[in-house]
């Protein structure tokens, strides 16, 4: 069997192709504009791309960039007045405090100072509460991106056996709450699970998101199985995921590529979720 290659990239550009009328509508009925405000504190290299990439498409889908940079010896105090004054702000529709955060910095305090309704990143305590209990609310846009990815290609979630390799806040357990909201059957595997690859063979869905490099091989995969690589990771052989694609690519029925797979969905759901911030506050 050779896998098909689920196209993220050209679903990423559907959605925000579409996103760009629907944020023209919303300003138009609302007479309004909507605002996105990044929040980059210091200077690392590879949180300058994310939020380049950021800005740069939120401004291509009419969304006003209303970027806030701090410097790397910023205090505790300084960020969280910088959030506050942004969360106040009628302007800003959307905050996203670009991690990681320099270490002498407490991220999780400063992640719950936005609001839940500017919580475009659906990273704080209160999102992480309602997604738990299916309240409406900002979903955090990785572990979304993958399920409209699954969607969109048709796969079906409700009985399925799903396993979701990680459990991190950022994409394992909201990824493993959404499976479970469209009634898959969920295992969540991370660092202590046993026999990995006994876990990943009985699924027909494999997400995974562990954060090392081509974990997940064909001894990991059943056939016909569905395999989502959230892992990002720079190689001498360019950018590579968390699955050994030309291994697994023979044995699944769809797979995504690294890059080009889940990556610019992560952008697109952000996106989104501004559009529905700016709703939810109106
Ligand atoms: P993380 O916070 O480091 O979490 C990794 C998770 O994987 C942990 O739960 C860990 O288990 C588990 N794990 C580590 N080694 C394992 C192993 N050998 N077997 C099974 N589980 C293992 O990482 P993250 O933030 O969730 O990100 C995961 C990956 O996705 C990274 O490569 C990151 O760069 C990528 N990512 C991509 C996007 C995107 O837009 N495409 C967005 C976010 C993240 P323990 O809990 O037991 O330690």
């Amino acid at each position: 069997m050779t896998a098909h290659i689920i196209d993220g990239k050209a679903l990423a550009k559907k959605i925000r192709e579409e996103l760009r009328a629907d944020v023209e509508s919303f300003k138009r009925s609302t007479g309004g504009p909507i605002g996105l405000a990044t929040v980059l504190v210091g200077d690392d290299p590879a949180s300058e791309v994310y939020v380049g990439s950021k800005r740069k498409l939120s401004k291509e889908a009419g969304i006003e960039d209303l970027h806030r940079r701090l410097p790397m010896d910023a205090t505790q105090e300084q960020v969280a007045a910088a959030l506050d004054e942004l969360a106040a702000d009628p302007a800003v529709s959307g905050i996203l405090l670009q991690l990681p955060l320099p270490s002498h910095l407490d991220a999780k305090a400063l992640i719950d100072r936005i609001p839940w309704e500017k919580d475009v990143d659906g990273l704080t305590t209160t999102s992480a509460g309602r997604l738990a209990r299916s309240v409406e609310g900002l979903l955090p846009c990785t572990p979304q991106g993958v399920i409209s990815l699954l969607e969109d290609e048709g796969v079906e979630l409700q009985g399925a056996n799903a396993v979701v390799v990680g459990r991190s806040d950022l994409v394992g357990k909201p990824l493993a709450q959404l499976l479970l909201q469209r009634n898959a059957t969920v295992t969540i595997a991370h660092s202590k699970t046993k026999d990995l690859a006994a876990v990943t063979r009985q699924a027909e869905v494999v997400i995974a998101a562990a954060g090392v490099p081509h974990l997940i091989g064909a001894e990991h995969i059943s056939a016909g199985a569905v395999v989502i690589d959230v892992g990002i990771h720079r190689s001498g052989e360019g950018l590579i995921g968390d699955v050994d694609f030309d291994a697994v690519s023979k044995i699944a029925s769809k797979i995504t590529p690294v890059p080009g797979g889940v990556g610019p969905m992560t952008i697109a759901e952000l996106l989104r979720n501004t559009l529905k911030a700016a709703q939810l506050q109106n």
